[in-house]
Order: C-alpha cells, then sequence, then structure tokens
C-alpha cells in the first residue's frame, strides 16, 4: 500500500512555526516512500474557519515548496459525515447528551475535588426515549459522544513514541457533535482518513489523547486505523516560542529575508538526532528522513540559528536563484562578490549601492592621505582587466613597505566607505577603474 499523508490545519489563522514543521514532515514521510501528500483543510467550523486563511495556508505551503499531490475541504463532506454518523447510531456507538457546560464543568470539580480523574459519567446513557422526547418537546437539541468500548484496551505503536496503551475507561466519551449538527475534530478526521485512504497519521504530541479515542473510531467505522506518530511539540529557545519570529507567520519570515530553503533545512531536523546541514536540499532531507531519529524532548526552535542556517543557505544560492530580487544591473560575478557577507538576499542591494556609489568617505588623516595619494598612482597603473586588486595592494605593499590592516584598511575604507565587507578582490573590478580612481582621488584630497 503506497503511502498518503496528510497535513489538516484548521483554516482559523495563519500557518506557524509549528504547523509548518508537522506539514513538512507529512511532506517528506510522502515524498521519501514515494507517496502522496494530500492538504487537508478541516474546516468544519464554519464560524471560525476564513476563506482568507485558505488561500493563506496555500501560499505560505507554495513558497516552501510543499506542493501537496491533492487537496479535500471538509466543508464539502458533511454527506459523507452525516451517512458515516447515522452507522454509528445504528449501531449504538454515539448517543445523546444535554449537560451545559456549566453542569460538566461542575461534574468535573466535583471529581477532582475527591481526588478522582474527571472523566464523564455517562449519565446521558441512563435517559430513555421518553426523556429524549420530552426534551425535543421543550425544544432542546442533544449534543452527541461517542462511546467508548471499555472492553477493548486502545494500544498502538506511535513511531515515534513507541507502543503506547489507554485504558478506555480512564477516557471520557468524547464529544463529536454539537447541539446544533456541527461537527468536532473528532469523527470527521477518521472518516476522511478512512475515504482518502491515509497510511500514515504524523502530528504533534498534543493529539495522543485524540488518538486514543481515534484508534476505536477507527474500529467502530469498521477500518484499520494508519500508523500513527507523534512528535514532541516545538519550543523556544527559552522554553516558549520567542515573540519575534517563532509566534509570527510565514509571511513574517518572509518579510525578515528567511528563505524558504533554510526554514526546511532547519525544521526537518529540529527534535532529530540529525544535525541540521544547511547544504541539504528537499531531496536529501526525504531521503535521510527517519522517524526513528525524532526524540520525545520538545524541540527547542531558535531564531539565532533560524538565521544562521539561512545565511548559510544565501552563502550557497545561485545567481539564477535570486536574480529577480536583485538590483537589475547586478550580474552573476556581482552577486558572487557580495553573496558571502549577506546575511539577507536584501542585503545585496545595500553592496550593490556601494559598488554604484556614491559612497561616504570617512575622514583621513594626513599620512593616510598620502598613503591614498601613492594608490592614485599605483592604480592609473596597472592592469585592471587581470585581478586589480592584487595588483595595486602588491605595487603598494613593495611602494610602502605597509602590510596587513594599515595596506587593506585605507583602500577598503576609500573604496567603499567601510570597514568591512565582500572580499575587495571581488569588489574591486565591479566598482571599475573610474570609479575606483574618482574614490581614491576624493579620499587622498586630491
Ligand atoms: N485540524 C486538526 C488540527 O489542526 C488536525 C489534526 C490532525 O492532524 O489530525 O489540529
Amino acid at each position: 500500500m503506497s503511502t498518503v499523508t496528510r497535513f489538516a490545519p484548521s483554516p482559523t489563522g495563519t500557518l506557524h512555526i509549528g504547523n509548518v514543521r508537522t506539514a513538512l514532515h507529512n511532506w517528506l514521510l510522502a515524498r521519501q516512500q514515494g507517496g502522496r501528500f494530500l492538504l487537508r483543510i478541516d474546516d468544519t467550523d464554519l464560524a471560525r474557519s476564513r476563506e482568507e486563511h485558505v488561500v493563506a495556508i496555500r501560499a505560505d505551503l507554495a513558497w516552501l515548496g510543499l506542493v501537496p499531490d491533492g487537496e479535500e475541504r471538509q466543508s464539502a463532506r458533511f454527506d459523507l459525515y452525516e451517512r458515516e454518523f447515522q452507522r454509528l447510531v445504528a449501531a449504538g456507538r454515539v448517543y445523546r447528551c444535554y449537560e451545559t457546560a456549566q453542569e460538566l464543568e461542575l461534574k468535573r470539580k466535583v471529581l477532582l475535588g475527591r481526588g478522582l480523574p474527571p472523566i464523564y459519567d455517562r449519565a446521558a446513557l441512563a435517559l430513555s426515549e421518553a426523556d429524549h422526547a420530552a426534551r425535543a418537546a421543550a425544544g432542546e437539541a442533544p449534543h452527541w459522544r461517542f462511546k467508548l468500548d471499555h472492553a477493548a484496551l486502545i494500544t498502538w505503536l506511535d513511531g515515534i513514541r513507541g507502543p503506547q496503551q489507554f485504558d478506555p475507561a480512564m477516557l471520557s466519551d468524547p464529544v463529536v457533535r454539537r447541539a446544533d449538527g456541527s461537527w468536532l475534530y473528532l469523527l470527521p478526521s477518521v472518516i476522511d482518513d478512512i475515504a482518502m485512504g491515509i497510511t500514515d497519521v504524523l502530528r504533534g504530541e498534543d493529539h495522543v489523547s485524540n488518538t486514543a479515542t481515534q484508534v476505536q473510531m477507527f474500529a467502530a467505522l469498521g477500518a484499520e486505523p494508519p500508523r500513527f506518530a507523534h512528535e514532541a511539540l516545538l519550543v523556544g529557545a527559552e522554553g516558549k516560542l520567542s515573540k519575534r519570529l517563532g509566534s509570527s507567520g510565514m509571511a513574517d519570515f518572509r518579510a525578515a529575508g528567511i528563505e524558504p530553503q533554510a526554514l526546511i533545512a532547519l525544521l526537518a531536523r529540529l527534535g532529530t538526532s540529525d544535525p541540521v546541514d544547511p547544504a541539504l536540499g528537499a531531496d536529501d532531507l526525504a531521503a535521510q528522513f527517519n522517524l526513528a531519529h525524532f526524540g520525545r524532548a520538545p524541540a527547542r526552535f531558535d531564531d539565532a540559528e533560524l538565521e544562521r542556517v539561512n545565511a548559510a543557505v544565501i552563502h550557497q544560492l545561485p545567481y539564477a536563484a535570486v536574480a529577480d530580487r536583485l538590483p537589475s544591473a547586478m550580474d552573476p560575478a556581482g552577486w558572487e562578490a557580495v553573496r558571502p557577507n549577506l546575511r539577507t538576499v536584501a542585503e545585496a542591494a545595500d553592496w550593490w549601492a556601494v559598488v554604484e556609489g556614491p559612497v561616504a568617505m570617512p575622514e583621513m588623516d594626513a599620512e593616510t592621505r598620502a598613503y591614498l595619494a601613492e594608490a592614485v598612482a599605483a592604480a592609473v597603473q596597472i592592469d585592471w582587466a587581470a585581478d586589480p586588486w592584487h595588483a595595486l595592494t602588491g605595487t603598494l605593499k613593495d611602494a610602502t613597505g605597509r602590510k596587513g590592516k594599515a595596506l587593506f584598511l585605507p583602500l577598503r575604507q576609500a573604496l567603499t566607505g567601510r570597514d568591512h565587507g565582500p572580499d575587495m578582490a571581488a569588489l574591486l573590478p565591479l566598482i571599475g577603474r573610474d570609479r575606483a580612481l574618482a574614490r581614491l582621488r576624493a579620499a587622498a584630497g586630491l
């Protein structure tokens, strides 16, 4: 059976780093197995779902390169849910309840006060048909719970957490349908996982107890459950996700100059025993993806690490991958000259402005001005077609006896207006003879 995974966001907001990580892992798993990765929009909550979020989710996945092999929407599948639900009604696996939120809260408090686990007491199971009829006559509609089979121990072999075991008697029968007829997430998800042939459900460990009840829903609907794996949640370097990037959406990452490849390289490995390697592309990451390498401890997401990975990714990006984001006059040589100094692609424009000028000149003392006057004399003589920087500095070294910083820094300052920057050997040919001479003359006070 070929692998089918799904990413199932509820479109009640934009994707954050944790969702994206889950999406990526499902995509990698499907890709590794030559299977399919589905995007399932879990929009059963019509009041809170927004079309603009659906559009943004698709756009974010596209930006990241996590293109789904198919897309489904729960709001288009209510007829199927109704049919499957009626099967469960007929089989006595769902039952009608009327407790209000306040009543349930009170029951919980009483149990907790007695030191007991706050499990729903199934009081509604005792209602007779006459009771239900009386409720209906009073205009009261029921919500529905799935009746767990207390005789069937719940077990599964979790792809990350190992063997899992739950006593169903220690779980509340989950509410699957509200009094207004709308669906909670649990049952539609199982119905869809069956109908879509999902083989692997890979999601956050906040879903472990959902999985326990869903395992019985698969059985109640006559289906084998998929393989389950629950990954430890993502936390920030200081225990919670940072305000700056951790809690923000993909638009903020994009605006901060983060490349999708950097997010992919980092998120593919975060929480695993495999090192983050900015050189690895999606295919490598898919080939090496292994659930067994995931740890149980929370995975730490650190803005600073993302920025390091981002810089390393940018330092490898070919011109063609970024040309449309560079100043139009910047050619491949220009990109290669500045690339090692960039933290974001947008910074290339700053360096291109240095190439094209004008540059702000620092004040030079008399001795430095005299040195730069010698540099002007050297610059008019050297061959600009070959390697002007080494020709210039070689000539000046011989002529002045200067070396190291005393040789290089005044030249860099005069030519770029800055103390640091890309390799001058790469930059100087881009600045070119005319601009270089003008800058050296100005700095020398000539
Ligand atoms: N819509 C659910 C959520 O966003 C899906 C969880 C799942 O992957 O089953 O939490």
